[in-house]
């Protein structure tokens, strides 16, 4: 496809102009008024100074303005670098630097950090390459309650910052539209070489990497999600946007798609069960992808029997592994399907889903999506593996990035020969149908056995006591490593370490059995709801120190 990401919007605005493209808390905008915006953003961009190739950094939480600016940045040809508002100084300084942004577009909300990272001189300070922070606030997208924030509990000290709009290349997105030409100069875009976006990875092995995903990458995964969803039809489908679209997960799979089928993007500033419910009744959305988490929340709300959920046809469910529980009872309760599909940031993200509407399995990710080739091969020798056997992940297709941005030693060691080499430890079985067994760096090597911590969680999770589970390796004297358990009780429970122990010793070879047990009131999450196995191991490592 010779497509830019850009012309998905140009083409629904065109067939599809007084199309509701975006719902926000009772606001609707057209796909006319989003073309419109965007337009105007592209034009400032570009009146700004902003070229092509530009990186312009996007620091907000679901809302038409991320929208606005993700649309304005593509049409003028720059580079969007999407960043999390959870990040803290250390972290939004260190992706601004790496990704040498030129623009921000924020939340008014997360300006007091930036204003720490830039210092008291922003023109001498340490980003001297920044020179435009466009800021929204809450009243430019009214109603935008303020208790519906996203990231609003951890960042109350950061709170009504005060702004000094007009100096250090501050500006107000409103005005910033206001002021902009109608349209942008015409840009030529090389789908296949020019990076739309620079998504960073979560940062388990050293600092977050800029996963460089071309206009053709984008575009590609958003074809392949359409084929495999066969049955939704263009300018009719409601998508509902839970995930935040900073993620590659959401942008793909939300944000493109949704404009790719003319369809509308139903923006919820952050997951919050009872908002989801209540906006499920009232939005009818048809299309609901998620995280297991999100799934287990909902299903969790006691008053979830009371809404009517039946508008939901497709959930595809991403990021962790999906339990079979949550899978049946969300069916039963919104009478649409629930499937678990896999991919990461380096591929855009989708290269597996399980089908629809055909056979799937339960525990699989599914098959590979349309022009996706796939490995698995040994650890060791790196030979390729017959079915059933554990090894490597290995991917190949249209939506394989190009890279790593400005890290050419570790794109090497990922991408040979179009291959990228996903870190993922899988197996394809004699369908087809691949499953994956965990993460090849969070694999444990205890007395010389290979433990993988994904079977053990699961076996701690089948207790009835257990809300979550998480197993990591630590140092040991003699086993070189051994097995550590950090297990958070379901409320009520009261279960012992010598319990869990019996449990597991029942059901798994002992070599695997939890040495250690450390009980938490909570584990550290990801905004996807993944625990941070990363965490776990940075406060073990702290503690040996
Ligand atoms: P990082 O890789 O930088 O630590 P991250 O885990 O958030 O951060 P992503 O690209 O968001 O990176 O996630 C991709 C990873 O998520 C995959 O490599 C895989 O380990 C895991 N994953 C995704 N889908 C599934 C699934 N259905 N089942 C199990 N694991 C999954």
């Amino acid at each position: 496809p010779s497509l830019s990401v850009a012309d998905l919007l140009l083409q629904a605005a065109a067939k599809y102009p007084s199309h509701e493209a975006l719902y926000f808390l009772g606001k609707k905008t057209t796909y006319r008024e989003l073309l419109a915006s965007a337009q105007r953003m592209a034009g400032g961009l570009q009146t700004a100074g902003i070229q092509k190739g530009d990186r312009v950094a996007i620091m907000l939480p679901n809302c038409p303005q991320l929208v606005i600016a993700y649309f304005g940045i593509l049409l003028m040809g720059g580079t969007v670098v999407m960043t999390n508002p959870l990040y803290v100084e250390r972290e939004l300084e260190h992706q601004l630097r790496d990704s040498g942004a030129s623009a921000i577009v924020m939340l008014d909300l997360f300006y007091s950090r930036l204003a720490k990272v830039r210092g008291e001189a922003p023109e001498k300070g340490p980003l001297p390459f920044l020179k435009h922070i466009i800021v929204t606030s809450v009243q430019d997208a009214l109603p935008f309650p303020k208790n519906l924030l996203y990231p609003i509990k951890q960042h109350r000290a950061g709170h009504n910052p005060t702004i000094p709009y007009g100096r250090d290349g501050i500006k107000r997105f409103q005005t910033f539209l206001a002021k902009a030409p109608a349209k942008p100069a015409e840009v030529m875009i090389a789908s296949e070489q020019d990076v739309a976006v620079l998504q960073y990875t979560g940062g388990t092995t050293g600092l977050p990497k800029g996963v460089m995903l071309t206009h053709r990458n984008l575009v590609a995964n958003s074809v392949q999600m359409a084929a495999w969803c066969y049955r939704m039809k263009d300018g009719s489908e409601r998508f509902l946007a839970a995930l935040p679209l900073f993620h590659v997960f959401g942008l793909t799979v939300l944000m493109n798609q949704s404009v790719m089928r003319a369809g509308t993007l139903i923006l919820l500033p952050r997951f919050e069960a009872a908002a989801v419910l209540q906006t499920i009744r009232k939005q009818k959305p048809t299309f609901f992808p998620g995280a297991p988490t999100m799934y287990i929340a909902l299903l969790n709300h006691p008053d979830v029997n009371n809404y009517d959920l039946s508008s939901i046809n497709i959930c595809i469910s991403g990021s962790a592994p999906l339990p079979l529980e949550v899978q049946k009872k969300f069916e039963a309760l919104t009478g649409g399907r629930l499937i678990e599909g896999y991919g990461l940031t380096e591929a855009a993200p989708v290269t597996h889903v399980n089908p629809i509407w055909g056979k799937r399995k339960v525990g699989s990710i599914g098959l590979p999506v349309s022009e996706t080739e796939i490995r698995i091969v040994d650890l060791e020798t790196a030979e390729l593996l017959p079915a059933g056997q554990v090894g490597e992940l290995l991917i190949r297709g249209p939506q394989v990035m190009a890279g790593y941005w400005n890290r050419a030693e570790e794109t090497a060691a990922v991408l040979q020969d179009g291959w990228l080499h996903t870190g993922d430890l899988a197996a394809m079985d004699s369908d087809g149908f691949f499953t994956i067994v965990d993460r090849i760096k969070d694999l444990i090597i205890a007395g010389g056995y290979n433990i993988y911590p994904r079977e053990i969680e699961e076996v701690l999770y089948e207790h009835p006591g257990v809300r979550d589970a998480s197993i990591i390796g630590v140092q040991d004297p003699y086993r070189g490593e051994t097995v550590k358990a950090f297990i958070v009780l379901r409320k009520g429970w009261q279960v012992s370490s010598t319990q869990l122990d019996v449990w597991c010793r029942a059901r798994l070879a002992a070599y695997k059995v939890p040495h250690l047990y450390e009980f938490r009131s909570e584990l550290p999450m990801s905004m996807m709801g993944k625990i941070l196995r990363r965490k776990l191991h940075e406060e073990e490592a702290a503690k040996e120190k």
